[in-house]
């Protein structure tokens, strides 16, 4: 553990996945003067938080040994369920000898954006080796994690939350305990349902304004601050008339995400026909190639396929 200038005690940090977001989070963490290590599928991805002063590990069980928190950022469900529940290389076979730690008994939160009911599993089966576990997807995008004014979404044990309590503080500027295990999920099940709407609005609303003749530049400029404003129409407009198609937030995550939210809606019944448009719709921009472009690449969908 590393000692703050007030003498009380930073826990020691390990951090899997570092992308998009994860490498900007972890990067906030280091120069707020935590002890990071971590560990990514490709290494190349985390060689600026190595420069930093991060140390590297080989597997997630080694960067959990290191560590009192955990925190993991990776793609998909399954990357979640390799990472942290792997018997042999996961982060629960590294934290099983019991850590000091804030908590004496070691936290990990998962950040990605997941199942609902794979982090009531990760619950379960951290609490039978005494380890405390928090499911925490974010919103925000590139922006929001570069900045720190991440909305933090929780699910889990209210201890464990309240005592990461400074660390949400580095990531985040909205930060929310939702209620046990799979909540903070589920919250961001509600996020992504609101995205998927909207989206669909931006875009279509900028492929009227250029079809029509509008001068688009002078027409965000009207609607960005009126009724139809939102996250989406402010970020990723500008970068729409930019021709900026870089992600941002990939479309295959979202769609991996609308998906979670119609398997979700149908186990209870819910019918949600915007969210099945919405993925439809990128489900064919996949198919014509964009998986890895930003969501704001909707622009291009013509039905042309
Ligand atoms: P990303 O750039 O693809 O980052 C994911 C990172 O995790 C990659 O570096 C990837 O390795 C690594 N990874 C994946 N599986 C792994 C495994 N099994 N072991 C070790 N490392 C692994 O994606 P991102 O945009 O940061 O998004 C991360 C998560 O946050 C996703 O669930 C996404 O839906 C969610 N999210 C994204 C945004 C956004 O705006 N980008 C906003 C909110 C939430 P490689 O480099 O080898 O692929």
């Amino acid at each position: 553990m590393d000692r703050n200038g007030d003498n009380s005690v930073l826990p020691r940090i390990s951090w899997i996945g570092t992308g998009i977001m994860g490498n900007a989070m972890c990067g906030r963490l280091l120069s707020a003067g935590y002890s990071c290590t971590v560990f990514s599928r490709t290494r190349l991805k985390a060689e600026n938080l190595l420069e930093a002063g991060a140390q590297w590990a080989e597997s997630p069980s080694e960067a959990a040994e290191k560590a009192d928190v955990v925190f993991t950022m990776v793609g998909y469900p399954a990357d979640v369920e390799s990472v942290i529940l792997d018997p042999e290389k996961g982060v629960l076979s590294g934290m099983r000898h019991g850590q000091s730690g804030i908590s004496r008994t070691g936290i990990v939160v998962d950040m990605t954006t997941s199942r609902p009911s794979l982090a009531v599993e990760i619950a379960k089966r951290a609490e039978e080796i005494g380890v405390q576990a928090l499911d925490a997807p974010v919103s925000g995008g590139d922006i929001g994690a570069k900045n720190g004014t991440l909305s933090i979404m929780v699910g889990g044990s209210r201890a464990a939350f309240e005592a990461l309590r400074p660390i949400w503080d580095i990531l985040g500027s909205n930060i929310r305990h939702q209620g046990g295990p799979g909540m903070g999920q589920h919250t961001k099940m509600m996020n992504q349902i609101l995205i998927a709407g909207n989206m669909l609005g931006v875009c279509e609303a900028l492929r009227y304004g250029k079809e029509v003749g509008l001068d688009l530049n002078v027409a965000l400029e009207s609607v960005i601050s009126g009724a139809a404003g939102s996250w989406s129409l402010s970020n990723l407009g500008p970068r729409i008339l930019r021709e900026d198609f870089a992600p941002g937030f990939k479309i295959r995550h979202f769609v991996k995400d609308l998906r979670i939210a119609l398997d979700e809606a149908a186990s209870t019944g819910l019918d949600i026909p915007g969210v099945c448009l919405a993925e439809r719709l990128y489900s064919e921009l996949i198919e014509a190639g964009f998986a890895d472009a930003g969501t704001q690449s909707l622009v291009k969908w013509d039905g042309k396929g």
